[in-house]
């Protein structure tokens, strides 16, 4: 069964062709720069064919239609026709509290989609435009939504409610639901896989650590709290993100610098995390060869995010009543051999050690922790797009 993973952003599409009979990649794209300039797409297929379009994308519709034109490209496509194509996974960035799980995709469901837009007003809009666009070019295959907050949906309500006057969650709907979902399932599956273990009887803390970053504790096979929130912006400091921050901090801001409420969420969100401390990047590689040189705000910078992270893991543990797995992921957690052994560094406390050979890798399914310790540290990269094509091929058989 073929099946087409889309993930629609404001100004970007980036898409997998899988052949779930086997869950192979068949080829992957991106098109980049939707409305702006200088728009193109990028593909690769299995066969190695390198695919670069230079085009006018002025919109969603064009791109997509020109996306399936690459991939039925007799030279650089992988299939010869659509039709082919028998199901299409969308990933959605928000659910809200309707959604625990993927669902097919029909008309109720984007009218929902659409009153749920201002929960997520710069993600789902672009998602909804992706789904419409593809009913219309493939009426043919099935249509599967993916949420990035569906994991999260089980979360106790002690851990989701915030403490501001209850008419608010009521009303708006203010509450904390969480992200990256689909990567925190992914990974946290596969770590009981690897354990050979079910994964309803771990507990395990999985740090998805990107250019957002989010960790989670997950019992029972599902997520029972996260560090992200109503929206991303809270947790770890992140690449341009805040994080954790004193909420008093924000009028305050706004008072002093005369910042309107988009300049104060501009601050927030583009301006701020490892960006904003170091004054250099929002890129851990520019941030570790700037520590290693002597760059105090760098090194600043990468003890706060390694400082985050300990905290929320001793916080986790508490919260699951134990550790079985501490597992890293995301473009950080997979490819920083530093970041994470000045997390594990940090855990020492907990008998833990770090096996320094096996922890210098990179990209690799590996365990980084020695034997004998009192839970079990790997790495596992993760794979939202198999996740989503697997919840696509469930639903649609
Ligand atoms: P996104 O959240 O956009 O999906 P990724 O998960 O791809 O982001 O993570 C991107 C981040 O991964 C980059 O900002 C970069 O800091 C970090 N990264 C990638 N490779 C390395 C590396 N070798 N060492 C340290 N950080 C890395």
């Amino acid at each position: 069964m073929l099946i087409l993973v889309v993930n629609c952003g404001s100004s970007s599409i980036k898409y997998k062709l899988m052949d779930m009979e086997q869950e192979t990649v068949l080829l992957s794209g991106l098109s980049e720069r939707i409305g702006i300039a200088g728009s193109r797409i990028k593909q690769e297929s299995h066969k190695g064919e390198k695919l670069v379009l230079e085009q006018d994308l002025p919109n969603h519709k064009v791109a997509l239609e020109a996306i399936l034109k690459c991939i039925t490209d007799p030279k650089y496509g992988a299939i010869s026709d659509i039709s082919e194509i028998k199901a299409v996974g969308h990933r959605v960035v928000h659910g809200g509290e309707k959604f625990n799980k993927s669902v097919v995709i029909d008309e109720e469901l984007i009218h929902v989609l659409e009153e749920m837009s201002e929960l997520a007003p710069l993600h789902n809009p672009p998602n909804i435009v992706g789904i419409k666009t593809c009913q219309e070019l493939m009426p043919h295959a099935a249509q599967v939504a993916v949420f990035d907050t569906a994991f999260h949906a089980a979360m106790p309500k002690h851990a989701y409610t915030y403490a501001i006057p209850y008419e608010y969650y009521e009303k708006y709907k203010i509450r904390r639901y969480g992200f990256h979902g689909t990567s925190h399932k992914f990974v946290s599956h596969r770590a009981a896989e690897i354990l050979g273990k079910s994964v309803k009887e771990l507990k395990i803390i999985v740090c998805h650590l990107g250019n957002g970053s989010s960790i989670s504790a997950v019992s029972n096979g599902t997520s029972v709290d996260t560090t992200m929130g109503f929206t991303p912006l809270p947790g770890l400091p992140m690449g341009t993100r805040t994080g954790d921050i004193d909420p008093a901090i924000i009028p305050f801001l706004m008072e002093k610098e005369n910042l309107s409420v988009s300049e104060i969420n501009n601050v927030l969100n583009k301006k701020s995390g490892v960006l904003g401390v170091s004054g250099i990047s929002s890129d851990f590689r520019d941030l570790e060869e700037a520590a290693e040189q002597g760059n105090e705000r760098a090194e600043l910078a990468l003890s706060m995010f390694a400082y985050a992270i300990i905290k929320y893991v001793g916080a986790y543990t508490a919260a699951l009543g134990g550790l079985d797995a501490l597992v890293f992921t995301g473009g950080i957690g997979e490819n920083s051999k530093d970041m994470r052994a000045r997390v594990l560094k940090g855990l020492a406390y907990t008998g833990l050690q770090i096996d320094e050979e096996k922890n210098n890798t990179r990209g690799k399914e590996v365990i980084i922790s020695k034997p004998g310790a009192p839970f079990v540290a790997m790495v596992i990269p993760t794979n939202e797009e198999l996740m989503i094509a697997r919840e696509t091929k469930e639903l649609v058989q």
